[in-house]
């Protein structure tokens, strides 16, 4: 059976590496001339920059898309656990280090807020219960409509889960969940930021997703050895090895189809007949543009949603060494409600939290010597045509004010080189919808827990993986997503019922 993959991120390398190993024809379509899609590199004057992701969550999905093809991912690619999992500053000066293990973390919360350790691991072990909730019911299961989210379930889990259904508060916002378990407002601003970890506003995703503090702290946060993009030239090198063809510089136009089921794909204006095709792009991008004027339910469904978050990024070389600095630092704003009103709005933030990652803090030969490469970020919102050049401005004066008074540097004339990432470099050197970083964005309960599944509804052959299908956003559910769409593939090629 011939396949094509549409996309060769972290999603369509891992389904194109599952599909062949299965014994699948598999060739990858990569519109661009470099593999990796938002897990970018960026190499220049003397830096190194992961262009995108750094922090990997849940390991252990990599570590099973190695064994279920026979291979070892320790003898292809390193893992560095993390001991400090962030640096949050405060505006008013505070400085918190959160770490993996709860007890040390509550305590630190403890000691630099007014609220207790005891808190901290009442909301802790609420998190582990969503999480539970969401991997028996929904992570690690295809997705086709609600009654899906049951089916094969043991009765034991079910029972549980019914037990532990009010967990789950329905109808309340991960905000107004923090804000029940803590009086800090520090501390609800950092429970709140994990909302971002899907593109989503704390304010209006569902309590639900309190649950990726678990995964952070419990289910392993590291950095890859030699930056992000070690991780994806391993699965490219893996993919390679089971015999997938990877052509770059190839962008795919259209879908070939019948109504009814898919053909190939269109490229260089000529169809290249598949039996089946993973699109590994965002799934908004694959309706409006590879299914261009065939109208699908699913497509106009999923066009209603909105987008999650996109983010300005600068890769900035700079002069000095920042001991004090973690990996993975976070400055907040003073008011997270007021910068998540001004994304909503389709703003930057004037008092915009930023985040800055520094790879070099483990991987030394991604800064010269005496020097940092700094990956600071800012949430921005999806492109609606604002005016970007001024956006970026704006937002970069704010960025070093906010740099100055949390670390009494100016950063300024230390920026030695520089690069910028915005919303419409995103969605064009990507294909994300409107430069989007996770697909749509999990407002309501809906959303979150009815992405688009991995087989199409409407066309048979025709499958979706990456960080706007289901389950999500982020390196490990992009990966959970290829495994996903594969194993349903797989299924559909033998006649198997789902
Ligand atoms: C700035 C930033 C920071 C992030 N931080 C984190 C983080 O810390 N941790 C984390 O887990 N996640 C993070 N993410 C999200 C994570 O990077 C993504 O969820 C994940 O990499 C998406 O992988 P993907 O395979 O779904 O899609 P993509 O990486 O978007 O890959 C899609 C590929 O398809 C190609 N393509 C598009 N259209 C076509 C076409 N017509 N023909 C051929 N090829 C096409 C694109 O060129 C691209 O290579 C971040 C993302 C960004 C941008």
């Amino acid at each position: 059976m011939q396949v094509a993959v549409i996309g060769a991120g972290l999603g369509g390398l891992a389904a194109a590496a599952r599909l062949a190993g299965a014994g699948m024809e598999v060739t990858v379509f990569e519109q661009n001339e470099a593999v990796g899609g938002k897990a970018g590199e960026l190499i220049c004057d003397g830096f190194r920059f992961d262009t995108g992701p750094s922090l990997l969550t849940m390991p252990f999905v990599v570590d099973a898309l190695f064994a279920d093809l026979k291979e070892r991912r320790a003898d292809c690619v390193d893992f560095h656990p993390l001991a400090v999992l962030c640096r949050y500053q405060f505006t008013d000066g505070t400085v918190l280090r959160s770490c993996p293990d709860v007890e040390t973390f509550g305590a630190a919360v403890a000691a630099a807020t007014t609220d207790s350790s005891r808190s901290v691991l009442r909301f802790m072990a609420h998190s582990e219960v969503l999480y539970r909730l969401a991997a028996d019911f929904y992570l690690f299961r295809p997705l086709s409509g609600w009654l899906s989210y049951g089916r094969g379930v043991s009765r034991e889990k079910g029972f549980w889960a019914l037990r532990h259904l009010p967990h789950l508060g329905f109808a309340k916002s991960m905000h107004r969940l923090h804000a029940r378990y803590f009086r800090d407002p520090r501390v609800v601003q950092l429970f709140d930021r994990y909302a971002t970890y899907t593109g989503s506003d704390p304010f209006r995703c569902p309590a639900t997703l309190a649950l990726i503090p678990h995964v952070e702290h419990r289910l392993g946060a590291c950095t890859v050895s030699g930056g992000t993009y070690r991780l994806v030239e391993a699965i490219r090198e893996l993919a390679l090895r089971q015999g997938v063809q990877i052509l770059t510089g190839a962008r795919v136009e259209g879908i070939a189809h019948d109504g009814r089921q898919v053909r190939g794909v269109m490229v260089d204006g000529q169809t290249r007949r598949f039996d089946a095709v993973v699109s590994a792009i965002d799934v908004n991008t694959t309706y409006q543009q590879l299914l261009d004027g065939w109208p699908l339910p699913s497509g106009r469904r999923h066009s209603r949603r909105d987008p999650s978050t996109s983010a300005i990024v600068f890769y900035w070389g700079v002069r000095g060494e920042f001991a004090d600095l973690e990996t993975h630092n976070i400055f907040f704003s003073h008011d997270y409600r007021r910068e998540f009103g001004e994304l909503r709005r389709g703003r930057c933030p004037a008092d915009p939290t930023v985040y800055l990652y520094r790879s070099c803090s483990y991987a030394p030969a991604d800064a010269p010597s005496g020097h940092e490469n700094w990956f600071v970020m800012v949430n921005a919102p999806p492109d609606l045509g604002q005016v970007w050049e001024h956006e970026t401005q704006v937002v970069r004066s704010a960025i070093l004010l906010r740099l100055k008074s949390a670390l009494n540097v100016d950063v300024a004339p230390r920026v030695v080189s520089e690069r910028i990432l915005t919303p419409p470099a995103i969605a064009a050197c990507t294909g994300s919808h409107r430069g989007s970083l996770y697909g749509p964005a999990s407002h309501g309960l809906v959303a979150t827990f009815q992405r688009h599944p991995n087989r199409s509804r409407e066309l048979k052959g025709l499958y979706f993986c990456g960080g706007s299908a289901h389950p999500g956003g982020g390196m490990a559910l992009v990966l959970i997503s290829a495994s996903l769409a594969c194993s349903e593939l797989l299924r559909d090629s033998q006649g198997l019922q789902p």
